[in-house]
């Protein structure tokens, strides 16, 4: 295959290949098809593909001759858990197996009229309640630097098709760390955008006040584009804010005078925090310095508490809305007569048990007698939290922090430990709980793997961390890396 030789690797890339004729959009489309046809088997990240009507739209768009919508040719691949009509959208669960969506999420919706090409919908923890793709109930995803590790979670499959090339991006979802965790585990550029950026409508809820969707790409650019088409208020979504969708993608910033950047004292004391890993977020507070940043020390007293705090909300939100699948109303029902052996049997035979323990500790948590005691306290711990990151933000532009303690693990490490599993998240759930944005970026390897860092920014200041993100991206140019050996 010669063409694989001209696979672009970025968006911009592919927009320039594109508009100056030097490929049709068909021949970018079969590219991608091809790596995934070849390689994906390795690796697990697509759950079901759609090349015909890729193929298809590609066609047309060759047809047209127009390249001029923001996204036109781009292929791209969906979580599943965002509806695409005609599509299945499993959540990676049994009890969704067959389920088709009936209709497109908000956000797919823009992004076909954007002119991206959807390739197919990949793999997550079910329900997205996970770590590392491995709570999937439908297949086990591997990460493309070494098939030993997992890939991250719950948007594995996004962060692993990014990784290997089998797309140009990819929509994942971040509830507490979802998109950024993965994305570093695989070496890739992924953004947890500030609560009410994007809608959710027609994604599959996990914890409605922490879900958020967004993008997974291989830089820092390419996240930028795919933000600017996907960003803004929704009718259909009334957590959606008002609030202008900037022109995310005119980075412009060259170095970091004039930025003051902190950093979170309690993160780097942290237990369990990687000595190596440490080390290499040393050296990145040392790179912004050289790049004419101020680097800031500050205390977030109450980082103590967000695992738990985030945990005992995020299940009590879960146990509820996953009171509708129910073997009635959607996807599969157990073959019982009785009505309330029907709604038991269909739960328990077709829910695994990540999602089973996140009914139970959310029905706990919520019932009468426990309500005050955990999910009200819990409630009131997390406006502390938002107030202390508020109170951070007045002194410091942006925040840079590590994303996980450790680098990817063994698949099968830590499925028998939930709490080792959830304590991956100790860097990530804080943003989620305070309805901040955060951009994961890589920077090099450690233990033979990526690893990165997060930048976080104040809610709905986007474009503020996409730009310090594309100036130390520059620094770090981890893309070399991931080309050299994942192409
Ligand atoms: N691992 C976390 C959980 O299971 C976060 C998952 C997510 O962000 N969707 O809740």
């Amino acid at each position: 295959m010669t063409k694989t030789l001209s696979l672009p690797t970025t968006i911009a890339e592919a927009q320039e290949m594109l508009r100056n004729k030097k490929i049709t959009a068909l021949e970018l489309v079969n590219v991608f098809i091809h790596r995934i046809e070849e390689s994906d088997e390795r690796i697990g990240s697509y759950l079901e593909t759609c090349f015909d009507s890729a193929r298809e739209s590609a066609r047309k768009l060759d047809e047209s001759g127009d390249f001029s919508a923001p996204l036109a040719g781009i292929p791209y691949s969906l979580k599943d858990v965002v509806s695409k009509k005609g599509l299945k959208n499993t959540a990676a669960s049994k009890i969704l197996e067959n389920y088709v969506a009936p209709y497109d999420a908000t956000v797919a919706e823009a992004l076909e009229q954007s002119g991206a090409i959807l390739l197919g919908k990949v793999n997550t923890d079910e329900f997205t309640m996970g770590s590392s793709c491995e709570n999937s109930a439908l297949q086990v995803t591997k990460n493309p630097w070494n098939t030993q590790k997992v890939p991250g979670g719950s948007s594995g499959g996004s962060a692993a098709s990014v990784a290997k090339y089998f797309g140009l991006f990819s929509i994942g979802t971040d509830t507490g760390g979802s998109i950024r965790q993965p994305s570093n585990f695989c070496g890739v550029t992924g953004l947890k955008v500030s609560y009410g950026r994007v809608s959710r409508y027609g994604v599959i809820s996990y914890a409605s006040s922490f879900d958020s969707v967004g993008p997974i790409a291989p830089t820092v650019d390419c996240v930028a584009k795919v933000l600017e088409v996907i960003a803004g208020h929704d009718k259909k979504d009334s957590t959606t804010v008002d609030v202008s969708v900037d022109s995310y993608s005119q980075l412009q910033l060259s170095d970091l005078s004039g930025k003051t950047i902190g950093v979170i004292k309690e993160f780097i004391d942290a237990d369990g925090f990687d000595a190596d890993l440490k080390q290499s977020f040393k050296h990145t507070i040392q790179v912004i310095k050289d790049l004419g940043g101020t680097v800031k020390e500050i205390s977030l007293p109450l980082t103590k508490y967000a695992i738990p705090t985030y945990y005992l909300l995020a299940k009590a939100e879960a146990s509820t809305n996953l009171a509708r699948y129910d073997g009635i109303r959607f996807g599969k029902t157990a073959d019982v007569n009785d009505l309330y052996q029907q709604y038991t049997k269909t739960r328990s035979e077709f829910l695994g048990p990540e999602v089973k323990r996140a009914i139970m500790m959310g029905t706990y948590t919520l019932s009468a007698g426990y309500f005050d005691a955990y999910y009200v306290k819990a409630a009131k711990v997390r406006t502390l939290i938002k107030q202390e990151y508020e109170k951070a933000f007045a002194e410091v532009d942006v925040i840079v922090a590590p994303v996980t303690p450790f680098s990817a693990f063994n698949i099968g490490e830590k499925t028998s430990d939930p709490l080792a599993m959830y304590l991956a998240d100790i860097f990530t759930v804080t943003a989620n709980l305070a309805g901040i944005c955060g951009l994961s970026i890589p920077t090099e390897k450690v233990h033979g793997l990526p690893a990165g860092i997060q930048i976080l920014g104040k809610a709905f200041d986007e474009k503020n961390v996409l730009e310090i993100g594309s100036v130390l991206e520059k620094q770090y140019g981890f893309s070399e890396i991931r080309k050299s050996e994942l192409l």
